[in-house]
């Protein structure tokens, strides 16, 4: 997926709110242990903008180290899940796809870290898996 639009989103409970104004690409649901603790969801789907790119507009992040050198961004109040950054990876920003106004935008391409995928999961959508990203 490639797309190119003015994007907005933010937390359930408003204080932080984002724009996204640049190329959006590789969407897809990530399984790994990591994103489901951090979100309490059996999947969480991102979505990939360059850092310059993505701006707050309301509120600001609080930040945990989930790994050494990576970095998740969320609600300090409502808790939300929003970014997720990598200093391995610095051209690259995730983005929580739901927590965009408006997810139908985002039209993610693959499972990825699919070894770790909770057996009762099912999603028919015919997208490739990947063991990693
Ligand atoms: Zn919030
Ligand atoms: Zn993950």
């Amino acid at each position: 997926m490639n797309l190119t639009a003015t994007l907005e989103g933010g937390c359930l409970c408003g204080a932080v709110r984002y724009r996204i104004g640049g190329p959006v690409r590789d969407a897809a649901h990530c399984h790994c242990t990591l994103c489901r603790k951090a979100s309490g969801a059996p999947v969480v789907t991102w979505f990939t903008v360059a850092p310059r790119d993505f701006s707050l507009t309301r509120g600001r992040l609080s930040t945990y180290k989930s790994t050494p050198g990576a970095e998740r961004g969320f609600c300090s109040s409502c808790g939300s899940p929003i970014t997720f950054f990598a200093q391995t990876s610095p051209e690259d920003l995730d983005v929580t796809a739901c927590t965009l106004d408006d997810p139908e935008t985002i039209r993610p391409d693959r499972h990825i870290w699919t070894t770790t995928r909770l057996s009762w999961l099912h999603m028919a959508d015919g997208l490739p898996d990947r063991e990693g990203e």
